[in-house]
C-alpha cells in the first residue's frame, strides 16, 4: 500500500505525483515493494533479551556473619560474584535468615540472625527479589521478620512468601522490567509450621497445593511470567521425591513459567516439563556448611527473549574458604552443567 502522507515533506506535488506512479508499477510487478515506505526501513526489531539470575540459600548468620565481622568487610560473601549478578536485569535469591538487631531467639534446632550491615552485600549483587518463604526466617520471631522486611524495602529489594499477615504473604510480588511483568511467589513446607502467617498474624505462606494454584491463577492475568520459589525437600537429597515432581508438575499446569526449590543444602536436577522449567534444589548460595557438596550451588541464568523464557542455563558456583561465592572452574562446571540438565530422576514414595 502507498501512503502519500509518507512522502517528505520537501517533495514537490509533481515529483510526488511521479514518484508515485514509479512506486505503482513497480509494485504492481514486485508486491513486496507495497510495504509502507516506514516499514521498509524500520523492520520490526528483534524481541528484546533479559537475563534473570536465580540463586539459592543465602545465609548470612552464624560462621558467615563472623568472618564479615572480623574481616570488617559486609559485601565479603558477595565480592567476587557481584559482577556476574549485578550485570543481569534482575537477581533472586532465597535469604534464609531474617537481617534485624530485634526480636528474641526462638531457639529452634539452629538460629540464625543476621547483622542489617550484611545489606551493603546484598545491594552489591544487585538482588532484587529475595524469598523469604523459609524455614528460618522467623527464628527470631515477628519483630525480626518484619524489621527485615523493612530494611531490605528501604534498601530497594522486594521481599516474597512472608508477611504481615497470610494475605501479604501469598500475594504475588509483581515486577516490570521495561514492559516485561513478572510475577514471583514464594511457599515453605519445612517445619516449624507455626510460622505460617494468619489473616491476623504475621510469618511465611505456607506451601498448600490448593492454596498456591489458586494464587498463580490469580497472578495469570497481572504478568507475563509466574516464577514460583520453593523451599522444601529432603535436607542432603540427591534427587526430588515424586511427590514433588507431582507438585512441581500441577503448578505449571496451574500457570507458572518456572519452579525453583532450595532447602536440601546440595543441588538436584533440573527438569522441563510442558515447555517450562523446574529446578528443584539450587543448592547452596552462601552458607556454612562442612560437606564438600554443600558448597556446590547453581545460579539458574534464564534467557527471556519478548515475553517468553527462551532457554534456561545452570551456571555452577562454589562456596570458598571466606564464604564467598565463586563461579566453578570452567572444566567442573561443563560436567556440573550437563549433570543438572540430565533427565530427572525422583526418589520413589518412602524414601523421603
Ligand atoms: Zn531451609
Amino acid at each position: 500500500m502507498y501512503l502519500p502522507g509518507n512522502q517528505p515533506p520537501s517533495v514537490s506535488s509533481p515529483m510526488r505525483w511521479f514518484t508515485a506512479t514509479i512506486r505503482l508499477l513497480i509494485g504492481a510487478a514486485c508486491p513486496i515493494l507495497l510495504m509502507p515506505p516506514l516499514l521498509a526501513q524500520h523492520p520490526a526489531a528483534a524481541p528484546r533479551e533479559r537475563t534473570l539470575l536465580l540463586v539459592g540459600d543465602l545465609m548470612l548468620s552464624r560462621s558467615v556473619g563472623a568472618r564479615m565481622q572480623s574481616a570488617n568487610d559486609w559485601t565479603l560473601p558477595f565480592q567476587q560474584i557481584a559482577p556476574t549478578l549485578a550485570a543481569a536485569d534482575l537477581a533472586y535469591g532465597n535469604l534464609e535468615c531474617p537481617i534485624s538487631n530485634t526480636g528474641r531467639n526462638r531457639h529452634h534446632l539452629w538460629s540464625f540472625r543476621a547483622d542489617p550491615r550484611v545489606i551493603e552485600g546484598l545491594k552489591l549483587a544487585g538482588f532484587d527479589v529475595l524469598s523469604l518463604a523459609n524455614n528460618h526466617v522467623d527464628d527470631w520471631g515477628h519483630p525480626a521478620l518484619l524489621d527485615t522486611q523493612r530494611r531490605l524495602r528501604e534498601a530497594g529489594i522486594r521481599t516474597v512468601g512472608a508477611g504481615a499477615n497470610d494475605l501479604e504473604a501469598h500475594y504475588p510480588v509483581l515486577v516490570d522490567l521495561g514492559g516485561l511483568r513478572i510475577a514471583f511467589l514464594a511457599y515453605v513446607n519445612v517445619e516449624p509450621k507455626e510460622s505460617t502467617a494468619a489473616p491476623d498474624r504475621p510469618g511465611v505462606a505456607w506451601l498448600e497445593p490448593e492454596r498456591v494454584f489458586a494464587d498463580i491463577r490469580f497472578a495469570r492475568p497481572l504478568a507475563d511470567l509466574i516464577i514460583v520459589g520453593l523451599h522444601w525437600g529432603v535436607e542432603y537429597a540427591a534427587r526430588p521425591s515424586r511427590d514433588q515432581t507431582e507438585l512441581a508438575h500441577q503448578m505449571i499446569d496451574a500457570g507458572a513459567d518456572l519452579v525453583v526449590g532450595g532447602h536440601p543444602h546440595v543441588v538436584q536436577s533440573l527438569e522441563q516439563y510442558k515447555g517450562r522449567w523446574i529446578a528443584y534444589s539450587l543448592g547452596n548460595f552462601i552458607f556454612d556448611q562442612h560437606d564438600p557438596p554443600t558448597h556446590r550451588g547453581l545460579i539458574l541464568k534464564v534467557s527471556v527473549k519478548g515475553k517468553q523464557i527462551a532457554g534456561v542455563t545452570p551456571l555452577p558456583t562454589r562456596i570458598d574458604g571466606s564464604y564467598r561465592a565463586v563461579l566453578a572452574p570452567a572444566k567442573e562446571k561443563r560436567q556440573e552443567a550437563r549433570e543438572a540438565k540430565a533427565p530427572v530422576r525422583a526418589n520413589s514414595p518412602g524414601t523421603r
